[in-house]
This record gives structure tokens, sequence and C-alpha cells, in this order.
């Protein structure tokens, strides 16, 4: 079956010297939540630019449905709905009035039941009669993410939706994407990898203007992880010798093996351990190990996840 995003060796040049976008190519399959993770510059507005319509690559193609989106445009954007970072909207009017004023310049079927529908799913049906000029940026986020929905598209790209929100408004658009990605496809663009890994299955990391790996989150964390930073606290301060007795912690099981390579005092009962080790059980066994020599440790917590030391690396 045809892709709903498929991409193909898509450049984008700005200037003589700006190459936004080096021949990048990418499918998203229905369905799929894809995080589309990469730095600032990284090319990730230029890539949802194109798709959405409102530039055009240097070369290339980018097909949603099978349209091809520059040159048959109306057909290509009739599936998507596009959620920019911090949307703007006249302030004096209402979110009903906002969506009505959208909808109809769109041509949407059914406006008045859809505008409904729509407030529902982003929880301003309380508002819709408030004036949108007092409304927080999370709330401004959720009418941007309820303006995407009207026209009921199969697919939703968001362009670092969170970006310039409190937790709580993180919280709430980050909530309303699980929700819509059980029904819908969705691209996610974000520099923040936190932020990918509590919706999307699937990541493409970009860099520079080229995709640097792409697959689901637990492959590209399988493929990748090597060492992983376990913090324990301790009732008591552990002795040189219990210290020395961790850093030489090392199990061999035949085709894995698990070892600890350093052990930092953070603070007074507090330790840092760099664990080398291919899966979570090298973590479950570190831990019964601890317990089984009778280490004070009140506290076990595996922080930094491989990914963040990946994505770091590639960004560098
Ligand atoms: P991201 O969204 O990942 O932060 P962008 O796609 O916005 O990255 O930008 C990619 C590169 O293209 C950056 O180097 C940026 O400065 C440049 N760029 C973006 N828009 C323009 C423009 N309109 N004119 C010239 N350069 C641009
Ligand atoms: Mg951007």
């Amino acid at each position: 079956m045809e892709p709903v995003i498929r991409i193909n060796q898509l450049t984008k040049r700005y200037t003589y010297k700006i190459l936004a976008l080096k021949g990048i190519s990418l499918e998203v399959e229905m369905g799929e939540c894809v995080g589309f993770l990469g730095p600032n510059g990284a090319g990730k507005s230029t890539t949802i630019k194109i798709l959405s319509g409102l530039i055009r690559p240097t070369s290339g193609e980018a097909y949603i449905n099978g349209h091809d989106v520059t040159k048959n445009k109306k057909k290509a954007l009739r599936s998507v709905g596009c959620v920019v970072e911090t949307p703007d909207f006249y302030p004096y009017l209402t979110p009903e009035d906002t969506l009505r004023y959208l909808g109809k310049l769109r041509g949407v079927e059914n406006l008045e039941t859809r505008i409904d529908e729509v407030l529902e799913t982003v929880k301003l049906g309380d508002w819709k009669d408030t004036r949108v000029g007092s409304f927080s940026k999370g709330m401004k986020q959720r009418l941007g993410i309820g303006q995407a929905l009207l026209h009921d598209p199969d697919l939703i790209i968001f362009d670092e939706p969170t970006s310039g929100l409190d937790p709580i408004g993180m919280a709430e658009v980050r909530d309303l994407i699980n929700k819509l990605k059980k029904e819908k496809t969705i691209l996610l663009s974000s520099h923040m990898l936190p932020e990918v890994q509590q919706t999307a299955d699937k990541v493409a990391l970009i860099n520079k203007g080229e995709i640097m790996a792409y697959d689901t989150l637990e492959s590209l964390s399988r493929q990748y992880f090597t060492v992983k930073e376990v913090i324990i606290e301790t009732l008591e301060p552990l002795t040189d010798s219990q210290m020395a007795k961790i850093e030489a912690y090392r199990v061999d099981n035949g085709d894995s093996c698990a070892e600890v390579q350093s052990v930092t005092k953070v603070s007074d009962a507090k330790y840092s351990l760099l664990l080398k080790g291919q899966s979570e059980s090298c973590r479950a066994d570190l831990l019964k190990w601890l317990v089984e020599e009778s280490m004070p440790i009140s506290s076990f917590n595996p922080k930094g996840l491989a990914l963040e030391s990946i994505y770091m690396e590639m960004i560098k």
C-alpha cells in the first residue's frame, strides 16, 4: 500500500550558502506516529513546510497519500492537518468564531457539527465563547490542534507542538497527541528527545539536513545501547572496599556480558554507576547482586536513556 508520506531525495536550497535539506528520504505508513527529531536548524520545519505546501523543494519529491505536494497540491493537502509552533489567532474572536472562519475558508462540510466535535476533542468546549486574546499559550496551541482537525484529515503534522508551553500545557498537548494517534497518522517534529519518546513509535533523527537514523525507538535503543548510568542511594556512605567491590562487578553470561565500568560518588550517600550491558536484565541482575552483597541500597535509578547519548553524539 502507498505510504501516507513518501519523501524521496528531497533537497531545499534557500541561498547559495544554505542547503537546508541534502536529499532526505522518508516514508510514514498509515497509523504510524513518527517523531522527527533534531536540533534547531536541522531542517525539520523546512521539511514540514514542503509537506504542507508552503514552500517548494529545490529538487526531489514529497507525496501525501500518493499525491505530489507540488504538482497536485490540492489533492495532497486534503488529507493533512498542520499544527505549527505558536499559532496566531485573531485575539477578538472566540474559538468557535475562529474555527467557523477557518472552516468556511477551507470549505469544510457540516461545519457547525465539526466545530462542536473539535472543541470537545481539544477540551475547549467550556471556552467556546471566550475571546482567544485571553487564552494561555497552551489553550492557543489546543485551538491550533483543533483547526488542524477541522476537515478530519488522516495525517496530522505537528511542528514543535509544545515549544514555549509550561509543563501543564505540555502535558495537555502530549495527552491530546497520544489520543489522536489512535486514529491518525502523525508526524511530530521536536528538538527534545523526551517529547518524542513520550509519543512516537518510530523516530527519524535529522541533523544538518540529513536523516541519520530511522527506526523504532526500541530498535534504536537496542542498536546503540552500550552504557547506562544508574544512580544508587545508600542508607549510609559506602566504604572504600564496598565501592571497589561494585567497581569490580562483572557477569559473563556467554552471549552477553554486563560490567560496572566506574563508581563515582555524587554526594554523601549517592553514587553514579556506569553499567555496560545489553539488556534490562543486566540492570536487574546488578540490583539483585547489590542486595545479596548486603550493600545498604535505598534506591536504584537507571538514568539517561541510551538514545539521549546517541542523539547528543549525532548532533555534535
Ligand atoms: P529546524 O526546524 O529543524 O530548526 P529549519 O528547517 O527551520 O530547521 O532550518 C534549516 C536551515 O535552513 C537552517 O540553517 C535555517 O537557518 C535555514 N532557513 C530556514 N528558513 C530559511 C529561509 N526562509 N531563508 C534562508 N534560510 C532559512
Ligand atoms: Mg523548526
